[in-house]
């Protein structure tokens, strides 16, 4: 058990079937697994490892406010990837689906030395993030 670390993480969507099509697609790439749908409705995708688990699920919205990343609420949410080529091929791979909408190609920011990170959209605009950052590569083994 990781005291503190995220359990689940539910969004609303707009549309369902659409959101859930985008995360099935970006979500497996990134080793979730779609489990079961609780509460009879919910689209869900699980993560586990090292005694943290993750769970992401989808909701249909009940309103039809849009997104907006800079009101009250979300402003964006980033997965860790473990090498800057890995971000790169996740760029391609959006192109590639032709899924989401790419908001900056992967590019090196100075948030933390050797910051490199790719942002898209989801279908709603909700802002994703895959990160790598090498201040948390294992240690170099002696
Ligand atoms: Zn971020």
């Amino acid at each position: 058990m990781q005291n503190g670390f995220i359990n689940h993480l539910d969004l609303s969507v707009a549309d369902l079937a659409i959101s859930s099509v985008f995360y099935d697609k970006v979500l497996g790439r990134l080793g979730y697994t779609r489990t079961s749908e609780y509460e009879g409705e919910v689209p869900c995708w699980v993560r586990a490892r090292a005694g943290a688990t993750l769970s992401i699920g989808l909701h249909q919205a009940r309103l039809a406010t849009p997104h907006n990343r800079y009101s009250v609420g979300l402003h964006h949410l980033a997965f860790h990837l473990g090498s800057r080529a890995q971000v790169d091929r996740f760029h391609e791979f959006l192109l590639a689906e032709r899924i989401g909408t790419v908001l900056d190609a992967p590019a090196e920011y100075d948030y933390t030395p050797g910051y490199y990170a790719l942002f898209f959209a989801d279908p709603d605009g909700i802002k994703l993030e895959l990160v790598y950052e090498p201040r948390f590569d294992p240690p170099a083994s002696a």
